[in-house]
């Protein structure tokens, strides 16, 4: 997605050589006409599942959520379930969980679904907006598989390519369609595929 690539090289900042900062629009502060653009662009991706063939959007606390609630448009509108980090009081049903590493916050967490969000045989897709080392997908995906939904695919804004996610998404067989595919970062730039 060119224009997307240009506004990651226009004001993504590299941190080091693994960590691309994009807070000025996709993770702090919102660009809400490139988001809806991101979600169209999704649809494109996945346009032979159809608009309606969509049951549910599924994604994780915080980023993830505007995400998928812009593609949630462009597949017919199906509800968006975010998984949770923190446990609320208010979630006193049944829920399933996964524990995923974080590698930004360096802390294991575990994300909770309530069971009455997904069941059997919906048809699924994640959405994320970073794919790094595929724990927050691979989470996101144990919890699908816990609910006995289908998977259909992951959508993701940027991969990170190097940090091997998306091979890990791939031996499990699971499709991946990723916005911008970041190849490496090195002295401060950022090289796409
Ligand atoms: P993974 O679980 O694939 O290792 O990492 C994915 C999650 O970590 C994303 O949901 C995102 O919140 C966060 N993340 C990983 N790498 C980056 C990065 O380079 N920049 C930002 N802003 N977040 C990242």
């Amino acid at each position: 997605m060119e224009i997307l690539k240009e506004r990651i090289i226009e004001d993504g900042v590299a941190v080091g050589t693994e960590i691309l900062k994009v807070d000025s629009f996709l993770n702090h502060q919102i660009d809400v006409e490139l988001f809806e653009k991101i979600g169209e662009e999704f649809s494109r991706r996945f346009a032979d599942i159809g608009k309606d063939g969509v049951d549910k959007i599924v994604t994780v606390e915080a980023s993830g959520i505007a995400v998928a609630a812009f593609a949630s448009r462009y597949f017919g509108y199906p509800p968006v379930v975010f998984a949770k980090k923190e446990l609320p009081s208010t979630m006193t049903e049944d829920y399933y969980f996964s524990e995923v590493f974080s590698f930004t916050k360096k802390k294991v967490s575990s994300i909770k679904l309530a069971k009455k969000f997904l069941t059997k045989g919906e048809r699924v897709i994640i959405i994320d907006d970073f794919l790094a080392h595929g724990q927050a997908a691979c989470g996101l995906a144990n919890l699908i598989d816990q609910a006995g939904a289908e998977l259909l695919g992951v959508g993701i804004v940027i991969e990170k390519e190097f940090q091997g996610g998306g091979k890990k998404l791939k031996d499990r067989g699971i499709r991946l369609e990723s916005l911008a595919v970041v190849e490496k970062i090195e002295n401060g730039h950022i090289i796409f595929k």
